[in-house]
Parts: structure tokens; sequence; C-alpha cells
């Protein structure tokens, strides 16, 4: 292995493996560092997909214990194999780290196990794991692709036991009885919705007075609607002060945010999911002068590039929406612009998915920044209810909105909640890269009988000429 390189990455996950690929397919000679034993970094070992994974099977359940028997379809003597949910869950996560692995063989990549540290101008030491030498890479280019962790909360410290991160929350030995979660965002939402499914009692204590906080305001509304009616439960606009375990579980101390009486509610287990924050502990920053911002994230210009010459930052790292989507796209820019090209992400098409039941999909100005903004629009909105598609499936919770601008209908917004909303939306996101209107959607030939035929009435009662409403 030559210790001379064009490129090297620091970090495995989305931003970091994908940022080397790109670089090893310009002929960049590229070395890529991960700590932990795997790549794939937390979206493939402790994120995206294995939430994803339990998503699905929990999915599979609840269909079968409460759906199922509308259908005509009797099923007795259900019952939960957790270990073998788990199970499925991490074999997804083994074969597609591996698939990464091989990824980086196939292009070349070398890949160095250890803890990376920037040790100079050029220079990146790497101290694996334990019995083998310390060694120092040299390098024209550092891509810092170090990623997020988890945000504490003072008072209520994470064990992964009985008081779980989102980490813990995929790896749960059984199901709670009682499962507080702390912080009504897409982890909480997702995580939660998969213990309830499998018939915990499930609680969110969110500080605002709002889920998913960000999103547009009738999707935030209409979800907690949806959420409630499933059988979790809200306290909001509440703050958790502390928690005291013991063997029977965790008494939470909360009170309201606005002042009040505090009150206790016990838990089995208990999800601390208040969001992320960026990873760059040991990274030696400091000693080569590369600045990070009050929040701790690196800021970085239009080409990726740190306030230190050659050394680059995408991803969680460097703030923004934390999506793999969005991490994997910063890398192949910033990859391309050190091979010499030119790029740039529309970060305003950039669509966010929650993957709960019905899912929620979102790109674009809300109509709350749309307001603020002083952009005068036209709002169509669709029910699943009224979908043909949609009424087979039995799933007709939720609702399509597209929002476009007044003067000239190009597509500003689309916010969705509704089945495979995350799918969904992708038309919506490739018209707004084109520029296109609600027209265009509008004219555009539709499956039948499908769901994104929701997306094609919406479009229509941007203009007041929904067909089937
Ligand atoms: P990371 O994936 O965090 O990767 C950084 C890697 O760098 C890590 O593996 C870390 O070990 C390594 N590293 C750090 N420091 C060093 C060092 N000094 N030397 C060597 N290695 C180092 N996003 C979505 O788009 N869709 C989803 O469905 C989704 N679901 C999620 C579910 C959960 C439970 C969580 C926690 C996150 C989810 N996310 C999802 C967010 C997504 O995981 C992140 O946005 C994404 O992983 C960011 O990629 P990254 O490469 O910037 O960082
Ligand atoms: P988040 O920012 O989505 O939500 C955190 C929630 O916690 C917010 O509603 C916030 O108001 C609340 N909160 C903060 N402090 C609190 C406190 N002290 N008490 C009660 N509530 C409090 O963060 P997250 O859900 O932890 O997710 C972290 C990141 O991971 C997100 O940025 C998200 O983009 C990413 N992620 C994405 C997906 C996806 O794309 N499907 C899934 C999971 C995670």
């Amino acid at each position: 292995m030559s210790d001379k390189y064009d490129l090297v990455v620091i970090g495995g996950g989305p931003a970091g493996y994908v940022g080397a690929i790109r670089a090893a397919q310009l002929g960049l000679k590229t070395a890529i560092l991960e700590t932990r034993d795997k790549l794939g970094g937390t979206c493939l070992n402790v994120g995206c997909i294995p939430s994803k994974a339990l998503l699905q099977s929990s999915h599979h359940y609840e269909m079968v214990d409460k759906e199922f028997e509308h259908h005509g379809i009797d099923v007795s003597g259900l019952k939960l194999n957790l270990e073998t949910m788990l199970g499925r869950k991490q074999k997804v996560v083994d074969d597609l780290t591996k698939g990464i692995e091989f990824l980086i063989k196939k292009n070349k990549i070398d890949y160095v196990a250890g803890f990376g540290e920037i040790a100079g101008p050029g220079k990146v030491s790497v101290s694996p794991s334990k019995g083998k030498k310390t060694q120092v890479l040299e390098t024209e280019n550092i891509m810092i692709a170090t990623g997020s962790q988890v945000t504490p909360l003072p008072g209520v410290e994470i064990d992964e036991k009985q008081i779980v991160s989102s980490t813990g929350a995929l790896d749960l030995a059984k199901v709670p009885k009682e499962m507080v979660v702390i912080g009504a965002g897409v982890i909480g939402l997702e995580l939660g919705s998969v213990w309830r499914r499998l018939g915990a009692n499930v609680t969110v204590v969110e500080f605002l007075d709002v889920v998913l906080p960000g999103m547009d305001a009738e999707i935030s509304k209409n979800m907690q609607r949806i959420l409630k009616k499933q059988g979790m439960a809200f306290k909001m606009e509440t703050k958790v002060t502390g928690a005291k375990k013991a063997k029977a579980g965790v008494t939470l101390t909360m009170e309201p945010r606005d002042g009040g009486n505090a009150e206790t509610m016990k838990a089995d287990v208990v999800l601390v999911a208040i969001g992320r924050r960026p990873f760059t502990d040991k990274l030696g920053l400091d000693r080569i002068g590369v600045t990070v911002d009050e929040r701790g994230f690196i800021p970085v210009d239009e080409d990726y590039q740190t306030n230190v010459p050659g050394i680059f930052a995408v991803g969680d790292v460097i703030g923004g929406a934390m999506l793999a989507h969005k991490a994997e796209d910063e890398a192949v820019v910033c990859a391309e612009i050190l091979a010499g090209q030119t790029g740039q992400i529309d970060y305003d098409s950039i669509p966010g998915i929650v993957y709960t039941h019905p899912e929620v999909a979102a790109a674009g100005k809300t109509e709350e920044q749309l307001k603020e903004a002083g952009i005068e629009y036209n709002s169509g909105k669709f029910p699943f209810s009224a979908n043909s598609r949609a009424r087979c499936n039995a799933d007709t919770d939720g609702f399509v909105k597209i929002l476009s601008a007044k003067d000239d209908d190009r597509v500003l917004g689309c916010h969705i909640i509704g089945p495979q909303a995350g799918d969904l939306i992708q038309e919506v996101v490739n018209v707004m890269e084109f520029e296109g209107s609600a027209e265009d959607i509008a004219r555009i030939c539709h499956g039948h009988p499908g769901l994104p035929e929701a997306v094609k009435e919406a479009a229509l009662d941007a203009d007041g000429r929904a067909v089937h409403i």
C-alpha cells in the first residue's frame, strides 16, 4: 500500500464511501479511513437501514394483527419472534456493509481500518485497533466525512439498555411494556412506531407544540393526529428534567415548558431522540486551524473546502439536513471539484422522508416559508381517500399538497402524508429540478389505478380543476 495519495477520506459513511468511490472513478489515488469495524457509517450500521428493516417487519406484524381480517384473511395464533426479527435486520445491515467493502475494493481504494487524525498539512495519522502500529498517510487533499453522533440530554444518561439512543432502540431484547420517547422528531416517530406496533405503550414527550418541527404545519398537525389514532400518546410543550433508574424501570421527571407543576412518568425503556450533533472529536482540527461554528459544525465554501486549503468536509459534519442522500451528493460534488470538474447541489429540492406509516415526504418550501418570504402561491391538495388505488389497498390516510408560484406556476414545494409518500415525492422533485410547473405534472399521463394519480390530482387542484374530488 503506497502512502502518497491524492485524497484521504476520513469516515466511511454515505458521505465518505461515496466520495471515495467518485474520486477513484475520476482517477484520484484514494484512501478511506473508518474507525468502526464496518464501512457504511451511521446510516448503514445504526441508522437508515436497520431502522427501515425494523419498520418493515413491524408494519407486517401490525398488518397481520389489525388489518388482514378486513381483507377476509383470518390469521390465528399470531406470535412475535423478536429474535428472528432483529436477526433479519442485522443480516440486511451485514450484507449491505459487505457490499460497500466490495465496492471500495472494486474501485481500488485503500481501506484503512482505524481512527484518523489530521497530523499536519497533507498528513493523516491512523490509529488502528489494538496491536497494530500507527501509520501516517501523506496526501494532497483530505475529505472530512466524520458524520454525527447522538445529542445527549443532561440528567438522562444513556446506558443503551434502559435509557437508549436510537442505537439501543434498534436492539431491545424484549418489547417494553411502557416506552417513553423524548423528542417528536424523525427518530422518535420512526422508532416509536416500531415498538408501538410490536405492543409497547409509547408516549412521546416533546419540548415544542408540534411534531416534526420544520415540516409544513399542516403536515405536522395531521401526522400527529394520525399517530394518535394509531395509539401513540403525546405530551407536548414538556421538558424532561431528570431520570432515575431502578431495576423495575426508569422514573422520568418532567415539567411544562412554560412553567407549572413537575410530574413523573415511569417507563421500562426511555429513548432519547432530541437530535444529533457533528462528530469531530480528536480529529486534530485545532492543530491544523480548521474552524468550527458555535454548534461544532465545520463551515465550508461552495467547493466544500474548509478555511484551510486542501481540507474539505461533507455530510452531517457540515450541518444542514442530516440525510444520507444529501451527504452522498455533497461528497460526489466535492470529489468532482477535486478532479477539476464543477458541480453544485440544489439544496431546495432535497427530499426529506419519514418512514412511519403512512409515510411523510417533503421537498421545497413549506406554506409558512412562502408566506414569510412574501411569495404568492397556489396550493393544490388531494386526499388519498379519493384515490382509487389507496382505496383498493385500504390505505387512505393522508394527502398530497403541491405549492406552485402564483405568477408562473413553477412548483415551489410538495408535502405528502400517505402510502409510499417517499417514492411519490421523487416525481415532484424531478419536476422541481427542471423548473417545471404544476401544469406540467397535471399534463403528464399517470398510470391507473396508481398512487401517483394523487400527485397529478393535487397538481390539477393547484389550478382549481382536480377531477376526482
Ligand atoms: P456517518 O454516516 O455518521 O459516517 C461517519 C463515519 O465516520 C462513521 O462511521 C464514523 O465511525 C466515522 N468516523 C468518525 N470520525 C472518524 C475518524 N476520526 N476516523 C475514522 N473514522 C471516523 N438519513 C436518511 O437519509 N434516511 C433515513 O432513513 C435515515 N434514517 C436514520 C435513522 C437513524 C436511527 C439515524 C441515527 C440516522 C438516520 N439518517 C437517515 C441520517 C443518516 O444516517 C445520516 O445523515 C448519514 O449517515 C450521514 O452520513 P455521513 O457520512 O455524513 O456520516
Ligand atoms: P430531530 O431534530 O428530527 O428531532 C428532535 C426533536 O426533539 C425535535 O422535535 C425537538 O424539538 C425535540 N427536542 C429537542 N430537545 C428536547 C428536549 N430537551 N425535550 C424534548 N424534546 C426535545 O432529531 P432526531 O429525531 O434525533 O434525528 C436526528 C437526525 O437524524 C435528524 O436530523 C434526521 O434528519 C436524521 N434522521 C433522518 C431520518 C430519515 O430521513 N427518515 C430518520 C432518522 C433520523
